[in-house]
């Protein structure tokens, strides 16, 4: 049975290339870069040249790259840490209901000591309001976090006016870039974020590191306590191997970014076109335009995603339902309901994820397998032949 991987949204492979430039990090140069010697500063060397290559990829100085245990880590980080370095000055903060269960937990974690959060809606396609977000701002709002590109739907918000409007009133804003970083060549410096996220293993890196980007001026508290490492931000002796595989995964994905971005888009675009063009009530989940290219999220009416998820697996093919993260749950996808899909059709959403190892067979195969599925779980479905007979008059 072949093997189709559509779940790049989740986590991508390391590349050979990748894992061959990490390979003497583990036991070669084994130092710990915080040591005096020889060994130490080998490994303090290979460090900072990962660090300087992605500051530069992004248009950072190096002093504002953190390396992290991943993209979670820097969510956390990032919220609580601004948040606590600004207390003084005010205890609201204002995200969207469409984050990452990462930035919402540390939300929580925010309400659950005295800060006030305000979560603003997206609309129907699952972009925020900007005007929304300008009337949630108060004289106590010290910071603003909205993601960059939305995990489950691929949608990208207009980022750049947030920052603007940010900065106008001289709140912090951060942003989780995990999934914008693998298909948008960011500029720091352009957008004008104080602070972004960003996880090596959605760009063919490592698993278990990440990046937060934090502007020079902007203060935040350290969460880890512990050694000297990160500018005695964040403690913990130096992954230096996974920090090399990162770099040179990052590196790597920008220099073929706009090839595998059109690449990428064109399946992804076929498969939507198939999909909506042979399967009955099947509707495509967030903006058209506004989209990362990897991501096509699909809700199939009157069946579960469940059951198709299986039945796609017992057919070879990876995909998710909702998130990664919900997955597992039974409640409906939180940012499907913050667009305003009803709960019945919530439960009948698929991700699907495509990566530039993917083919034009397997889209055509995935398709093929889908129509198949879905008519044989519609078949077994008394709503579907219901409600078909109903809106077909
Ligand atoms: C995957 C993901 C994360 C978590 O990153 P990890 O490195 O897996 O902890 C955070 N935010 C978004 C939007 C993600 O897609």
């Amino acid at each position: 049975m072949q093997k189709i991987y559509l779940d790049h949204a989740a986590t991508t492979a390391v590349l050979p290339e990748v894992v061959e430039k990490m390979l003497p990090y583990f036991s070669g140069v084994y130092g710990n870069a915080s040591s005096q010697h020889f060994y130490g500063r080998e490994a303090q060397k290979a460090l900072d040249e990962a660090r300087d290559t992605i500051a530069k990829i992004i248009n950072a100085h190096p002093s504002e790259v953190y390396f992290t245990s991943g993209g979670t880590e820097a969510d956390n980080w990032a919220m609580k840490g601004i948040a606590r370095a600004y207390e003084s000055k005010g205890k609201h903060v204002i995200t969207t209901a469409i984050e990452h269960p990462a930035v919402l937990g540390a939300c929580k974690d925010l309400e659950r000591v005295g800060f006030e959060v305000s979560y603003i809606g997206v609309n129907k396609n699952g972009v925020i309001d900007l005007d929304k977000l300008v009337s949630e701002i108060r004289s106590d709002t010290i910071l603003i976090s909205c993601m960059y590109a939305n995990n489950e739907i691929g949608t990208i918000q207009p980022i750049e006016q947030i920052a603007k409007i940010a900065k106008e009133r001289n709140i912090a804003f951060f942003t989780d870039a995990v999934q914008a970083m693998p298909v948008i060549d960011i500029d720091v410096k352009k957008v004008g974020m104080d602070a972004m996220s960003f996880s090596s293993h959605k760009f063919n890196g490592p698993k278990g590191i990440g990046v937060l980007y934090v502007r020079n001026g902007l203060k935040i508290k350290s969460m880890v306590s512990g050694g000297h490492q990160e500018r005695t931000k964040r403690g913990g002796t130096s992954n230096v191997a996974l920090a090399v595989g990162m770099a040179e995964a990052l590196r790597l994905n920008r220099l073929t970014l706009k090839q595998d971005y059109a690449y990428v888009e064109g399946l992804r675009d076929y498969f939507v076109k198939r999909v909506e063009e042979e399967i009955p009530f099947a509707y495509l989940n967030g903006d058209r335009q506004n989209r990362v290219p990897s991501n096509a999220d699909f809700s199939f009416e009157f069946i579960e995603g469940e059951s198709i998820l299986f039945s796609l697996d017992l057919e070879g093919i990876a995909v998710s339902s909702g998130s990664a993260c919900s997955s597992g749950s039974l409640d409906p996808s939180h940012v499907l309901l913050a667009i305003g899909v009803e709960e019945a059709l919530a439960h009948g959403s698929i991700r699907f994820s495509f990566g530039k190892d993917n083919t034009k067979e397997q889209v055509d195969y995935t398709v093929d397998k889908l129509k198949e599925i879905i008519s044989r779980l519609r078949a077994m479905s008394p709503l579907y032949k219901l409600n078909s007979e109903i809106k077909k008059v």
